[in-house]
């Protein structure tokens, strides 16, 4: 098969005192919400033709998206660049009432990819601004997800960006308030977040269950897992990719000596691994399992052929394409309706 990026081999065998290896942690790579995304995509693309338009990128990872762009897709940043009358996706990250509204203003015809853990987030911030809840919504301003969430309570929500922030925050009514999150974040230090504001605010409510969604948690309990043992990690994600982003920060604190986020294998220094005997690999819940094969086909030329999987959770959950999608032209019910695919 060819190579998705470089030419590959560029990585030299040098000799390290000790036996080199790999620590491939497990799970990784796609989740159900992306992979329902993707699809969706793929779905819509056979069904209506391209071009078929998706509102920002429907997964946060380069290679994903320039597929899906060579396979037709045109990525907008907002659905006014949309030609009326078109289809358009929402992504895997959701998208705030207005954006709906406006698609809907505009004679779009949408389909929601939105994973359904994100909208039970959306569905909590609704049910707690009804009840005059203060929303505290632990995540980053500007990502697209918190945009979503905090646009279906807008009077109701403040952001907290960081425990440091939650030390300043100003509520209205310290007896009223809760928080929630961004599904994509780092568990310790959401909870470092949440302990700092229920110190100030102890009246503060929890969600009803977790925000921060399995694929999430599952990724960071490996990677921690892989970092104690690990020389240097590397993990596969795009710049723009929290969960991705996140692996790097928790493989780090957890005992790698260093940590690395690529999108590509190609793009793999020489120096990064200098003396290490054992590489930890990982990779973020949008990426295809095709760029681990390379990372790994890469290492295995630089002497690092002994792949050993460590495996701290097994997953199984699948999810239903958006309703528009889940009967093809005839009424039948598509055989990949009820979600995952082989990678
Ligand atoms: S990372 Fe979690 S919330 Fe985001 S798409 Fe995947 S399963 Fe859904």
């Amino acid at each position: 098969m060819p190579r998705i990026a470089g030419a590959g081999g560029r990585l030299k065998d040098i000799p390290v005192v000790g036996h080199k290896r790999v620590l491939l942690a497990s799970p990784r790579g796609y989740c159900a919400g992306v992979d329902r995304a993707v699809v969706a995509v793929e779905k819509a693309l056979e069904r209506y033709g391209a071009p078929v338009y998706v509102r920002k990128q429907i997964v946060h990872n380069k290679h994903v998206v320039a597929t899906l762009e060579q396979q037709g897709a045109i990525f907008v940043d907002e659905v006014d660049q949309v030609p009326q009358g078109a289809h358009v996706v929402f992504s895997a990250h959701g998208v705030a009432p207005s954006v709906v509204q406006a698609a809907s203003d505009r004679g779009l015809r949408a389909i929601d990819a939105t994973c359904p853990l994100v909208t039970k987030v959306h569905r909590e911030a609704v049910r707690f601004a009804r009840d005059d809840f203060e929303i505290l919504l632990i995540g980053h301003t500007g990502h697209e997800e918190v945009e979503g969430t905090a646009g279906e309570a807008p009077d109701n929500v403040t952001i907290v960006n960081s425990p440091e922030e939650a030390d300043s925050v100003v509520v209205r009514d310290p007896e009223k308030v809760v928080w929630l999150s961004q599904t994509t974040l780092s568990v310790d230090e959401t909870m470092e977040t949440v302990r700092r504001l229920r110190a100030r605010f102890p009246a503060l409510q929890d969600p009803p269950s977790d925000d921060i969604c399995y694929a999430t948690q599952n990724r960071q309990v490996a990677i921690k897992k892989v970092a104690q043992e690990a020389d240097v990690v590397i993990v596969v994600g795009s710049a723009n990719s929290s969960n991705s982003v996140r692996l790097v920060e928790v493989a780090l604190e957890h005992g790698a000596k260093a940590a690395y986020r690529v999108d590509y294998a190609s793009e793999v220094q020489q120096d990064w691994l200098a003396d290490a005997e054992t590489v930890g690999v990982t990779s973020g819940a949008s990426v295809p399992e095709v760029l681990v094969q390379e990372l790994l086909d890469d290492l295995a030329q630089a002497g690092y052929g002994d792949v050993h999987t460590v495996q701290t959770a097994e997953e199984d959950l699948m999810f239903s394409l958006p309703r528009e999608l889940r009967t093809d032209t005839s009424g039948n019910r598509d055989a990949r309706a009820l979600g995952g695919r082989s990678r």
